[in-house]
Order: C-alpha cells, then structure tokens, then sequence
C-alpha cells in the first residue's frame, strides 16, 4: 500500500480544508483499505469522516434519519428500524459479516465499489477502474454480472444489499457539497447506469459528502421480504436480490414496492411489476405473473442467463413471504 497522510475530520469543514484532487473519505474502511491494499484506489491524503458527521439515527415525525456515519450493525439493532422499517435490517443482515457490519457506515454501504472480478485485478483491462481501456468481463467471467441496464462498456453490479431496501422504501440521500450547500437525491437517482462513463458509480458530485440517508414512514408493517440468492450462505454478495413490500387493503394490494440487487449498475426498481400489482389480490397466481413481467424485462449476457431464472424465483418467493411474514408478525 502506498503511503498516506491521515486526517481526522472534526467537522464538515474542516473536511472540505483538507480535500485534494488526491485525497480520499474513510468511513469503516472495509472497502476503500482493499481498494488501497490493490492499488486501484492510491491516495496522498485520507480523511477520516467518523468525528465528522453524526452516527445517530433519528425518528422524526415523517420517517427516519440515518447519519452517515451509524455502523450496518447499529442500525440493524436500533428498536424503530426493527419496528417500522423491517426490510431495511432484513436486507442488511443478509449481508457481509457481524464484524464487517460492526465497521460499515451507512454512506459507505452505498458508495461500497462493484465487486466485478476484473475491476480488482489491475492485469485485465477495466473501464470502471481506467477509462477506456476495456472491458475484461464483457467476453470473460459473467455470474457475478448485470442482466439489466449494462452497456458496452459495463456490466457490472452494485453489491449491496442495504441499498435494496433503501431504494424499495423510496430513501433520500442527503449530501453536502464542497461550497457547504445541500441537497437531497431520490435514491432512485443516486446510483447510475454504465452508459459511456462507467468509472462513475454514482451522482454524487466531486468531493461532496453524504451526511445521511432518510426513509420515510410507510404502511408496509411486517409485509416485507428480503430474498437474497448468492454461492453460499454467508458471507457472499448476491447473485440476484429480491426486497418487497406490500400494503394490502380489503383483500387488495394497496400498495407494492419491488427491488433488485445483483442484476444491475444501480439497484434496481421493477416500476412495471409494481405498476401490474396494484389493486390486484395478494395471490400467488398473481406473483407469477408479476415475476413474469420482470424477467421479460430483462437481458442476460452470454454466461448469465441461468440468473433469469434465479430471479423470476426469487421475485415470487419474496412475494410469498411478505404474506408469511405478515402473518407471523
Ligand atoms: C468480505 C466482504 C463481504 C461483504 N459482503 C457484503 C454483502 O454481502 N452485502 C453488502 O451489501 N455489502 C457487503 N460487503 C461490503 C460492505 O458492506 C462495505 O464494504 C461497507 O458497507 C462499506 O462501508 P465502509 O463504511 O466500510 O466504507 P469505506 O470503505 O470507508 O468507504 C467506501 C467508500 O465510500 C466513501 N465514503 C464513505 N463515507 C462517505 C461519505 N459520508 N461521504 C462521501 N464519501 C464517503 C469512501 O471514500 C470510499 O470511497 C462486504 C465486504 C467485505 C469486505
Ligand atoms: S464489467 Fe465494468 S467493472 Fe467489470 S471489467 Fe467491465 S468495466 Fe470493469
């Protein structure tokens, strides 16, 4: 690892005092230390945010306030996440490791890298790691990649699990730009596709930093499901991710949220199956056909195609569960 100089960031700030065209955030570290350890990340400067931005989580009249700094475990632990946002310590909790959740932020969760093989191996060409210098995965290596959205020049995932659930519960991201003025994105729009730029993941300006994600209240209750099929049962990001959530009224589907993990760039919303459910009965006949509409949305690369049908499974199974779940709880 290249050597670095190292920051402590009392607030934002001072954050933005010490930020160079070579420095870099650190939040847990789980990613970006890898990154480092592989070179593909080599930065002069780290700035460390973790005294920075807050590390509470916030129950406000219309819905949740995460800081950017609360660790994936505490979250998870938290009473009213657990109460009235189950699906986000489902999705969480399928991921990574106890003592990887003891150390992951919620900002660094989202900003987390694809886990494509070949953007870790700086011996095959990566447009995401250097632009236009090729894709390796675009004739190699393909469990791991996109069946939705992918380019020419990309076709990798976004790894998480946690963002599943943010983009299915319809989750802000509140961000600080480096002129100390805020904004807040829809985290449908947070996260981006490919296209022709796939070394930036995100929408996320130069040297901004996120100070929080905010969830707002919903009426899903226990009818929420996270499905995650992966190569084995822990420790291992997602082949393909399922989070639903519905809110059924008078034997109807009020209303439903779909999202998917390890099929795409960005996490990925099924507006249309949404869309085909609403006002619908909660039945099974139903799910299938909803999972139908997804995988019919979907284009699988040479070497994937096997996540077509993980998916449509998956799709229903979350679906079925939501009625379990909401049963039991
Ligand atoms: C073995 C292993 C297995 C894993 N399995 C899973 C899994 O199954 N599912 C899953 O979802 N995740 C998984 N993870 C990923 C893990 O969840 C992420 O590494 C973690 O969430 C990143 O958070 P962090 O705080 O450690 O980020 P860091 O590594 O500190 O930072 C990541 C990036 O975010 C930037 N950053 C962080 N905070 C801010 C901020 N506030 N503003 C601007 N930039 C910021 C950093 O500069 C860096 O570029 C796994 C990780 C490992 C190592
Ligand atoms: S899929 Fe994306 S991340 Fe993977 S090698 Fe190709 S350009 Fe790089």
């Amino acid at each position: 690892m290249k050597p670095f100089e190292f920051h402590r960031a009392i607030n934002s700030d001072d954050v933005f005092k010490h930020i160079s065209t070579t420095s870099k955030y650190i939040a847990g570290g789980t990613n970006l230390l890898d990154l480092m350890k592989k070179h593909i990340h080599e930065p002069n400067t780290i700035i460390d945010l973790n005294s920075a931005l807050s590390n509470t989580i916030e129950q406000k009249n219309d819905g949740i306030f995460l800081g950017a700094m609360t660790t994936n475990t505490k979250v998870t632990e938290n009473t009213i996440v657990n109460k009235n946002f189950p699906l986000v310590s489902k999705a969480i909790l399928a991921g990574a490791s106890p003592q990887i959740r003891n150390m992951a932020t919620t900002s660094g969760n989202l900003l987390q890298r694809t886990r494509c093989p070949y953007f870790y191996d700086t011996n095959i060409p990566c447009n995401k790691r250097k632009s236009n210098s090729g894709c390796g995965a675009l004739n190699g290596h393909q469990r791991m990649a996109g069946i939705v959205g992918t380019s020419q020049n990309c076709v990798a995932v976004h790894p998480s699990d946690f963002c599943v659930a943010l983009a299915a519960l319809d989750a802000e991201v509140f961000i600080t730009k480096t002129d100390s003025t805020t904004e807040k994105i829809p985290f449908k729009d947070f996260h981006r596709l490919p296209e022709n730029n796939p070394e930036k993941d995100n929408n996320l300006s130069d040297n901004a930093i996120i100070t929080g994600v905010f969830i707002p209240n919903n009426n899903f209750g226990n009818t929420v499901s996270y499905v995650k099929i992966r190569e084995r049962d822990s420790y291992a990001f997602a082949l393909v991710s399922v989070a639903a959530a519905l809110e059924i009224k008078d034997d109807k589907i009020k209303k439903v949220r779909l999202a998917s993990g390890g099929v795409a760039h960005k996490p990925w919303r099924w507006f249309e199956a949404e869309k085909f459910l609403k006002n619908k009965k909660a039945s099974r006949d139903n799910f299938i056909k909803a999972a139908e509409l997804i995988v019919s949305k979907t284009k699988p690369l040479p070497n994937n195609t096997f996540k077509v049908t993980l998916l449509k499974g998956a799709v229903e199974t979350a679906l079925m569960q939501c009625l379990t779940n909401t049963s039991n709880g």
